[in-house]
């Protein structure tokens, strides 16, 4: 009932002419091997200075991947240099706002707080916030996996209203960038316990519907070890995305 989402995190890569070029040839990968989207979703998020030009792309050509933001400003308008407002996302029809990535929350700062106002104002914006959570490697030596994570995603829904839409993202900050992943085994038992206080936050229903993905260091030779577990429902990627070959791979995790 929760169709799987493949979503590439640019981070800081490509301008816009190359970000044009990388889905020109993910489309033309995907239309290749006959993707089926319903299957798996397919997202990508460029950095903000090219969402324009993969939109228009996108609209023109009439692909079926999913665009989404890195960040948001938590505030509506006005006096905030620098910001971009969930608004202008939204008219740029980004279907996905991250939120609390830990390459924001330790290099920019950003608190619970802050990353819960985020989502707020994504949601409020009529996009989906993704919730990006997990632990160090000194937590999980300290709480152990799954603590952080849910206290993260705890603090972070305490801002959204019932019944708000939102996906889920685990990377855990010790296997992002690094090349070495979380075991799928490692992985699940993190997203049980996030969907098992989901039941608490926001009801089984919506706990049973809701996305949650495994990030960091994800690849096309250990996807389908992740996506075979049953609390785990796709993947943030990170630097494998970059690679287009790499990443159709990774879409195609079932074959
Ligand atoms: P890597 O896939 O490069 O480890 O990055 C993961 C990530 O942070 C995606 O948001």
């Amino acid at each position: 009932e929760r169709t799987p989402l493949i979503a590439g995190n640019w981070k800081m890569n490509l301008d816009h002419l190359q970000a044009i070029a990388l889905v020109q040839k993910l489309a033309w990968g995907l239309a290749d091997v006959r993707h089926d989207f319903s299957a798996a979703e397919v997202a990508v998020f460029p950095p903000f200075t090219d969402l324009r030009s993969v939109q228009t792309l996108l609209a023109a050509d009439k692909l079926s991947l999913t665009l989404g933001a890195q960040d948001v400003s938590p505030h509506e308008s006005g006096a905030y240099t620098g910001d971009i407002s969930a608004a202008m996302l939204a008219k740029l029809d980004v279907t996905y706002a991250l939120v609390g990535h830990s390459e924001r929350r330790h290099g920019h700062g950003e608190s619970d707080e802050t990353v819960g106002r985020k989502a707020r104002a994504a949601q409020a914006a009529g996009m989906v916030p993704m919730i990006c959570v997990g632990e160090t490697a000194e937590d999980l030596e300290q709480h152990g996996a799954a603590a952080i994570p849910v206290a993260q995603l705890t603090a972070a829904l305490a801002h959204l209203p019932e019944g708000a839409e939102f996906v889920v993202a685990y990377e855990p900050v010790w296997a992002i960038g690094s090349g070495q992943a979380a075991t799928p085994e490692q992985a699940q038992e993190v997203a049980r316990a996030l969907r098992e206080h989901l039941r608490d936050l926001v009801g089984d229903e919506r706990a049973a519907r809701t996305r949650i993905l495994y990030g960091g260091s994800v690849a096309s030779q250990n996807i389908a070890g992740f996506m075979r577990q049953p609390d785990v429902d796709g993947a943030l990627v990170g630097g494998a995305s970059l690679k287009v070959d790499e990443f159709t791979r990774i879409i195609q995790f079932q074959k």
